[in-house]
């Protein structure tokens, strides 16, 4: 079958860690342009906009939408309004009804739409969900705390509107809760730090209500040092699941269980793949959704400035 021609658009970080090594091993894809403000890639046509570059080489088929969160919904639409299949990195909008504009949009089009969540493939959540499926939650932790310091440097997007701030990576985990949990969660509070200089919160609290009454309380830190933690623990009515490393490494009542092999982002673009054979639509807001309610409802205090 005849790769998939796609482009990149968002030259950044996780651009350069994650989608080119994955679509360059990839035999479902082939990358054959890219588009950033400032960044270039040896080796494949580089172009300042999505505009210029759909222009030049109008044979993509698909872009993978890897920018800043603020910038991603009017490039999402230049690229779904030109019959374009689209990936859009996480968080997939900056607000719940782009990303609902952007799923209507993409079915009017008849184009394929991945709203990705890189971490619901880490290779311990599957075993997880099918694990609980079977038993009855009693309550849930999440603790999420790395360094912001050391892993978003340079990157005053995150501090600005629209940029999450601790939440970036705090959604990841409420992918992985969202995946892994039977049913919907009710966000019942919330309670957020916010440094008195930035536009988003560097620490959170939140509580959350399970279909049957079982609570999820969520700790999120970007000022931690040291060990980081990025863990989910499950009481269940049979025994402790707990989810380490982002959801990579699985216990059960403390003992490791093996999982297979597998890897976040190669496996995130063979399901892209599958979308866009299937000019299917998997665009699922609920970890967006959630953060937004927090937003909505929490207690807001003030911390002192963040200087990087
Ligand atoms: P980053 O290093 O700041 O990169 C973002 C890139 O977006 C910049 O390099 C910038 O390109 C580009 N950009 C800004 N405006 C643009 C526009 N109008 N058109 C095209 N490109 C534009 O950020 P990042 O860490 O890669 O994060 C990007 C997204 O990926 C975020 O939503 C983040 O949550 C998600 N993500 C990040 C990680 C991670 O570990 N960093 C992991 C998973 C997901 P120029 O440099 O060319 O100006």
């Amino acid at each position: 079958m005849a790769r998939i021609k796609i482009a990149i658009v968002g030259l950044g970080k996780i651009a350069r860690d994650q989608h080119i090594p994955s679509l360059r091993s990839s035999d479902a894809f082939e990358l054959i342009a890219v588009a950033s403000p400032h960044g270039k890639l040896d080796g494949v046509p580089s172009f300042g906009d999505i505009e210029t570059l759909l222009q030049a080489i109008p044979d993509v088929a698909a872009v993978a939408l890897c920018t800043t969160p603020q910038v991603r919904y009017e490039i999402a639409r230049f690229a779904l309004e030109h019959g374009r299949h689209v990936l859009l990195e996480k968080p997939p909008g900056v607000t719940v009804s782009e990303a609902l504009a952007l799923t209507e949009l993409a079915r009017q089009k008849g184009v394929a739409l991945f709203a990705s969540w890189h971490s619901r493939h880490a290779r311990a959540v599957e075993p997880a969900r099918v694990w609980l499926a079977e038993r009855k939650i009693l309550s849930a932790t999440i603790t999420w705390k790395e360094d912001v310091r050391v892993w978003h440097p340079g990157q005053p997007w995150i501090w600005q509107a629209g940029g999450l701030g601790v939440f970036d990576p705090g959604i990841n985990a409420l992918s992985i809760l969202t995946r892994i949990v039977p049913g919907a969660l009710a966000l019942t509070s919330a309670e957020l730090s916010y440094p008195s200089n930035c536009q988003t919160p560097i620490a959170a609290r939140l509580s959350l209500k399970g279909p049957r009454g079982a609570m999820t309380y969520v700790e999120l830190d970007f000022l931690q040092t040291g060990p980081q933690t990025w863990n989910i623990d499950v009481e269940t009515d049979g025994g402790r699941l707990g989810l380490s490393m982002g959801g990579s490494v699985m216990t059960l009542d403390g003992e490791p269980v093996e999982t297979a092999q597998t890897a976040e982002y190669p496996a995130l673009y063979a399901h892209f793949a599958e979308l866009v054979r299937r000019r299917d639509i998997d665009a699922d807001y609920a970890p967006l959704q959630l953060v937004a309610d927090a937003f909505l409802c929490g207690r807001r205090v003030e911390v002192e400035p963040f200087v990087e």
